[in-house]
């Protein structure tokens, strides 16, 4: 009976928390799904959201459409404002408490501005749909306005600082100069294009730290082809409508900066009671359920998953969240029907990003990697696997080739107010 069913309650329908309601698809359970949004972002996309590349659709999907044909799963828009491990219950805004047998902790990071002076005002990060959406808009509003006063594009209002040298800042300020250089140039040919400057500001003395040598000395290319300009060793002081100090004492005009700087474990985390590892991240035990408390489980971005082979910390990525969420799904499944939990075990794609159209990097963990045509098609064959359905997968493939072929941003519009 559906009454003296176990309740897995699973917080955050990102990919770790879809993966696991997924994979309790056939639990003797009720599974309860809980997230803020409506709908499950794909982030690994946003940029392409930013630069009209997609339409909200194709990063945005349905949480209830992703377990619809789900009997025993139900879903609920609501924000998480506290939870209690010890009496097993999770508050929220506007829907009663909740008590749970089983926790599926998946509330991902949060953007960290480091206190950077007038980030949390001014700077546009690059985390949700509706931060994507934003820096859309405010872009084509900077270009409509331009072409409206052209004297403003010497006050820097084309300009576009990106802060951060890691995967998010290099595919958006790659992504922007294309928009810049292909699209808006002749979207607004009377403005003056060589004014319109995109600089990727990094604080350490590469981009890319995490790939290899000649994968940062390919991507410096690559960025440098688009006409970014990369400025290492600066660190970004604080941030204005129109200004953006750097620590060197410059000043740069801008009326637009990017964060894809840093992230932090969800603030919620820190009310838990629980030791906090790096980052605000909660640890876990080789089979994802938090060692104080093993009816809970921590998946994703919010978790320290230690690999098993590696024996290093995973990292914050599409993939992991997928994998754990499925494992912690099918631990409790296993764990409802009386069998015992296995331990996670990673199977690592490779580390990979896109710089522009056909510049990518690939890196997989033997060492070998791919530049290119190449690893663009890997990064799209890693990435369509993450999309949540077969019909967002096929969106993608049509809307990336028709970008491919004719250069074309078919979501640069803006949709406001009338
Ligand atoms: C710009 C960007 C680009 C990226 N590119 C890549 C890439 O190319 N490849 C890759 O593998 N990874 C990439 N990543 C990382 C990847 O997207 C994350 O690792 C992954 O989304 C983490 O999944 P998650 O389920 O742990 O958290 P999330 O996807 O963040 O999901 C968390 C969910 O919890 C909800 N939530 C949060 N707080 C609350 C609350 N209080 N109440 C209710 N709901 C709440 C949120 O709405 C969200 O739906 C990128 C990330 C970003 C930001």
């Amino acid at each position: 009976m559906a009454a003296t069913r176990p309740r897995v309650l699973v917080l955050g329908g990102g990919f770790a928390g879809v993966g696991a309601a997924q994979k309790l698809e056939h639990a003797d359970a009720e599974v309860v799904l809980v997230d803020r949004h409506d709908y499950h972002t794909f982030q690994p996309l946003l940029y392409q959201l930013a630069t009209g590349l997609l339409e909200q659709t194709a990063v945005g999907h349905s949480l209830r459409d992703l377990v619809e044909r789900q009997e025993n799963a139900t879903v609920h828009q609501a924000t998480v404002t506290g939870v209690d491990l010890d009496a097993r219950e999770v508050r929220f805004d506007g829907l009663e408490p909740m008590t749970y047998d089983y926790l599926v902790f998946g509330l991902g990071a949060e953007v960290n501005f480091f206190g950077t002076e007038g980030a949390a005002e001014h700077a546009f990060p690059m985390y949700t749909l509706p931060h994507a959406v934003r820096l859309k808009d405010h872009l084509l509003e900077r270009w409509e306005a331009a072409d409206k006063d052209p004297s403003i594009v010497g006050d820097g209002a084309l300009n576009i600082v990106v802060v951060g040298g890691g995967p998010t800042g290099v595919e958006t300020a790659g992504a922007v100069a294309e928009l810049y250089r292909g699209v808006f140039a002749n979207d607004f040919p009377e403005l003056p294009q060589e004014q319109a400057r995109v600089i990727l500001v990094e604080a350490g003395p590469e981009v890319f730290s995490m790939f290899k040598p000649k994968l940062r000395e390919y991507t410096t290319k690559a960025l440098a082809d688009r006409t970014v300009e990369v400025r290492t060793g600066e660190i970004v002081s604080s941030v204005s409508p129109t200004r953006v100090k750097l620590k060197s004492g410059e000043e740069l005009e801008a009326h637009t900066l990017v964060w894809g700087a840093g992230l932090q474990g969800n603030q919620l985390v820190q009310s838990l009671g629980l030791e906090l590892q790096r980052g605000n991240r909660i640890g876990v035990g080789p089979d994802l359920a938090v060692p104080e408390h093993p009816e809970v489980y921590a998946l994703g971005d919010i978790a320290a998953i230690t690999d098993a082979k590696t024996e290093q910390v995973l990292p914050q990525l599409g993939s992991v969240a997928l994998q754990s969420g499925e494992h912690a799904g099918e631990m409790i499944s296993r764990r409802i029907a009386g069998k015992e939990a296995k331990p996670f075990k990673y199977k690592d794609k490779g580390t990979m990003a896109t710089i522009g159209r056909g510049a990518a990097v690939v890196q997989m963990l033997g060492g070998r990697t791919m530049t290119g045509k190449k690893a663009q098609v890997a990064w799209g064959a890693v990435h369509l696997a993450l999309l949540p359905t077969n019909e967002d997968r096929a969106k993608a493939v049509v809307d990336w080739s028709g970008a491919t072929f004719t250069h074309q941003r078919v979501g640069r519009i803006t949709v406001g107010s009338d």
